[in-house]
């Protein structure tokens, strides 16, 4: 069998928890948290980086920084994992959502435009398979009606647009290293923060409220409770997990663009004869491997291909279901149609990709669906 997704070990993590418990730190900010905190400071140019036990933690924290009320209005994608959106209907907001591309994905700038309105507070962006929303015409939008932008970056590690890295264009950043994203620690997760004014506060938050992190940094001599918050940091020991898959960042993204540049090869001829489509990435966008998905011509075709590589030992499976028409949402959706995020509903489909899959396995893969697409099994 050949599975989805296979987490990948760099073989130095244990020797980093080793470390990590011989120093008999075990929570949370000890040094490997440190050490990936200037790491990602330093390679990404953010701000400030804190962990989190996970994206969807980091994605909290931004509505709680952004002090998000009821009644605010925040625009989200449909076609999104549900912690986007949950961060901020915890808090209350009127969640707008808005269609996708027509050529991928990420949010269409075009339907933000048509949502905001004098109670917009927020647009989350979310980078769907690492590869950058049209953040010049967002990013315009945002500070024409004076508008905070969130990056779900969550698949979006070592990505690019325009040549800055995918997390530090909006105020703030979440990331995640649950075990099906390019570097992991099981789950774990990162908030970057871009602008200045949210950093001090953004500690108090991840530390239950408390200003103990100037206190262990001798700002302060005593510490209390501040503000509100939660308990949002990691143990020292999955920091330590994943400062060797960073340390391993560039041959982890190495291994993933050689299997999806080979996909891309082998399935190419396809796309043009029309049978499906492929990831497309705009010129200001870079690929970080993070996915490789066909979007086939309905749900039936898909279906199809899902079982017939399920037949041959291989999973491949869909994604999201658009939040719009999920259960919980539904009901106070505007009605609106929004077309492509139930397209890719309906006709997405994930090919297996993770460092140690084989070129003869992705050419096994490929085979398989160009045969079953060239005997026209599917008409
Ligand atoms: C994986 C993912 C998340 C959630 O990440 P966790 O670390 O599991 O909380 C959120 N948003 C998107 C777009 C994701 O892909």
């Amino acid at each position: 069998m050949i599975p989805f997704n296979r987490p990948y070990l760099t073989g130095n993590e244990k020797d980093n928890i080793a470390e990590a418990l011989a120093s008999r730190k075990l929570a949370g900010d000890g040094m490997f948290t440190k050490k990936c905190h200037a790491w990602f400071e330093k390679k990404y140019g953010f701000k400030k980086a804190l962990l989190t036990t996970s994206c969807t933690d980091a994605l909290e924290m931004c509505a709680l920084l952004l002090d998000i009320k009821v009644g605010d209005e925040v625009i989200i994608p449909s076609y999104t994992f549900v912690s986007t959106a949950n961060a901020f209907a915890l808090r209350g907001a009127t969640i707008k959502f808005a269609d996708s591309q027509a050529d991928n994905p990420n949010i269409d700038p075009a339907e933000i435009e048509r949502l905001i309105t004098t109670r917009t507070r927020a647009i989350v962006v979310v980078h769907y398979a690492g590869v950058a929303c049209d953040m010049d015409r967002i990013l315009a939008l945002a500070s024409m009606h004076n508008l905070v932008v969130v990056e779900d970056a969550a698949q979006a590690i070592d990505s690019y647009h325009n040549g800055l890295p995918l997390g530090s264009l909006g105020a703030l950043s979440a990331f995640s290293f649950h075990e099906t994203k390019n570097i992991i620690c099981g789950e774990g997760g990162l908030l970057a923060i871009n602008d200045q004014r949210y950093v001090v506060r953004a500690e108090i938050i991840r530390e239950k409220g408390t200003n103990r992190s100037s206190f262990f940094r001798g700002e302060v001599d005593k510490y209390g409770w501040v503000d509100v918050g939660s308990s949002f940091l990691p143990s020292d020991m999955l920091a330590a997990f994943l400062y060797a898959q960073i340390e391993s960042l560039d041959q982890i993204q190495n291994e993933r663009r050689r299997v999806w540049d080979r996909y891309y090869q082998n399935l190419v001829d396809g796309a043009k004869r029309g049978w499906f489509d492929i990831p497309f990435i705009p010129q200001y966008a870079t690929n970080n491997a993070h996915m490789f998905y066909l979007v086939c011509r309905n749900i039936d075709e898909r279906t199809k291909l899902i079982d017939t590589l399920k037949l041959n030992g291989i999973s491949a499976v869909f994604h999201y279901l658009s939040l719009h028409s999920s259960p919980y949402f539904s009901k106070v959706h505007d009605g609106q149609k929004l077309a492509n995020s139930d397209r890719y509903t309906d006709c997405l489909v994930r090919l297996p990709l993770f460092s140690e899959l084989a070129d003869n396995q992705v050419d096994m893969i490929s085979d398989l669906i160009m045969t079953l697409y060239s005997k026209a099994c599917i008409s």
